[in-house]
């Protein structure tokens, strides 16, 4: 596993928008997250694919901090970030995207649990 890779997820991570779906809930408690949040990010990449996917966010109180359950073939990331609010004037509409990442935890491919 490369510090590579984290720079590259943690590009990935930056700026991501997370409220294309809806608003954006806390993966375990789902309670709303809020602009100012501070907030802890999944990311993974599948080793055959370049694209980094943020897949789940907890909220701080939830505390999530390590990759319980790694997933093999995986490339897996745990970030902290704080949630900011992007306006665009033009077309009146906000939307709110990760910011300040900072990787606390990551996994390679072959950590996974082959069971
Ligand atoms: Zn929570």
């Amino acid at each position: 596993m490369s510090v590579d890779s984290a720079t590259a997820a943690k590009q990935c991570i930056t700026g991501w928008s997370v409220d294309i779906h809806g608003t954006p809930l806390c993966q375990y408690c789902t309670k709303e997250l809020l602009e100012g949040d501070e907030v802890t990010v999944y990311a993974y990449r599948p080793v055959e694919d370049q694209v980094v996917s943020v897949a789940r966010l907890y909220c701080s109180e939830c505390n999530h901090r390590e990759i319980e359950h790694p997933a093999l073939g995986c490339y897996e990331w745990l970030a902290e970030a704080r949630l900011a609010t992007i306006s665009d004037v033009a077309h009146q509409s906000h939307e709110r995207t990760l910011t300040g990442i900072d990787i606390i935890d990551e996994c390679g491919p072959k950590e996974g649990d082959a069971r």
